[in-house]
């Protein structure tokens, strides 16, 4: 529908762009924030509320950011924007050094590359529908008035509002509010849309039809989504989920290797995990020793292999990224009972939990526990099953 009007532009907004698949600052990915770290200066002093955020979003995706609140989200946003800048760390968006800009490129370069939608809709109340949608291409000098006008008029019919264009925002429902303004962020056509609880004031129907509205802009329009939900409904539809747990973002590796653990828990866990980096071939546990952690891949792989009685290692299988091992140990109360190595060309990086807060996590979901369980069962089963083929001895006996 976009295609209508597409214009020739002075300024082309950010598309992907990438030569040898890097942006100019050598960055990979559309979105790509690096360390960022927003400390407010308060009455009762510093206040951290991000924590060194290293988030990558690409082209295309539409992402969920959930948390409760006071998690950083709307702070993680207005960096993505720029409405705010990081104290420290770089917001690279496409081929702009976002962080760099002065107030005046700032604003320039927001109107052209962002569509921005709040929670109360923020339309102004002396314009009309119509006049609110054409108010970013004034800004931006896009369209011609003409132009303008036929502009501003598909978008309110892309978002089915365009009977009620020449009407005061008070004149209208909430949603029909928050159609308009999604309109007015659609105005200059950007690559990216950032809405910050967008159906936070709507009821769950109009909340769904908004959501399907965001939803379709990303499959049918190809823009790129970044929304913060509360709503549980919404955040399993999209692409992806990110979750914020007091200014860090839960290891999303963690929500993918446990994926039936509510979000309070996951956020929970990635507080409490630790990170691991692990040479080419280094051993992660070996065989027979005592179990203390459970771990998570979240970049490379790593190999599980049986002990053969020669000394050799009889290899039993390949785990990747956002699988997880160690479990077998911890839920039998039993030595380690398999060795568990990097691979031997490639490094790797886990998430730890200690034992302590592995059972605590399992005792406290039932779901986690039965899921862990069952994969559990399947390992020990091939396992056995290899020590019966290769006449290995058996696992160890119990912890002492
Ligand atoms: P969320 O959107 O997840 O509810 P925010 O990003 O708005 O969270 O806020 C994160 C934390 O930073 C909160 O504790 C909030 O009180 C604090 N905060 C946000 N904005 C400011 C500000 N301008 N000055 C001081 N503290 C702030
Ligand atoms: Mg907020």
């Amino acid at each position: 529908m976009f295609g209508l009007w597409q214009k020739e532009q002075t300024n082309e907004p950010t598309r992907d762009t990438r030569t040898n698949g890097v942006f100019t600052h050598g960055n990979a990915h559309l979105i790509d924030l690096k360390d960022v770290v927003k400390v407010y200066k308060t009455a009762a002093g510093d206040f951290t509320a991000l924590r060194g955020i290293n988030l990558q979003v690409d082209s295309g995706e539409f992402v969920a950011v959930i948390g409760k609140s006071g998690s950083g989200k709307s702070t993680l946003i207005n960096m993505i924007t720029g409405i705010d800048r990081p104290t420290s760390g770089q917001v690279f968006i496409g081929d702009t050094a976002v962080h760099t800009l002065n107030e005046g490129q700032m604003a320039q370069w927001r109107g052209r590359n962002m569509g921005i939608v709040f929670q109360f809709f923020q339309l102004l109340p002396t314009l009309t529908v119509i006049e609110n949608v054409m108010l970013p291409m004034d800004f931006c000098n896009m369209f011609n008035r003409k132009e303008r006008i036929e502009r501003a008029m598909h978008l309110l019919e892309l978002v089915d509002i365009a009977e009620q264009a020449h009407k005061l925002p008070t004149a209208i429902s909430g949603g029909q509010q928050q159609r308009a303004a999604i309109a007015r962020a659609l105005a200059n056509d950007p690559p990216i849309i950032v809405a910050d609880e967008p159906t936070g004031n709507l009821d769950s129907r109009t909340s769904s039809q908004i959501f399907q509205l965001f939803d379709d802009l990303v499959a049918k329009e190809n823009k790129t989504i970044l929304m913060v939900t509360h709503d549980d409904d919404q955040a399993r539809r999209v692409s992806r989920t990110v979750i914020l747990a007091d200014g860090e973002i839960a290891n999303e590796y963690m929500a993918r290797a446990l994926p039936f653990l509510p979000q309070n828990k996951l956020a929970e866990a990635t507080r409490r995990a630790r990170h691991v980096h692990v040479n080419p071939g280094q051993v992660v546990v070996e065989e027979g020793s005592s179990s203390d952690n459970f771990y998570i891949i979240t970049s490379g792989e790593v190999h599980v292999y049986l002990k053969q009685p020669e000394g050799s290692d009889l290899f039993v299988e390949k785990l990747g990224v956002g699988q997880y091992f160690g479990e077998i140990g911890l839920l039998r109360n039993q030595r380690r009972s398999a060795t568990v190595r990097a691979d031997r060309y490639m490094e790797a990086e886990l998430v730890a939990l200690s034992r302590k807060d592995f059972e605590e996590l399992i005792a406290s979901e039932a779901s986690a526990r039965a899921a862990i369980e069952e994969t559990a069962e399947v390992r020990e089963e091939s396992q056995a099953k290899a020590r019966e083929k290769y006449n290995l001895p058996g696992a160890d006996g119990s912890e002492d």
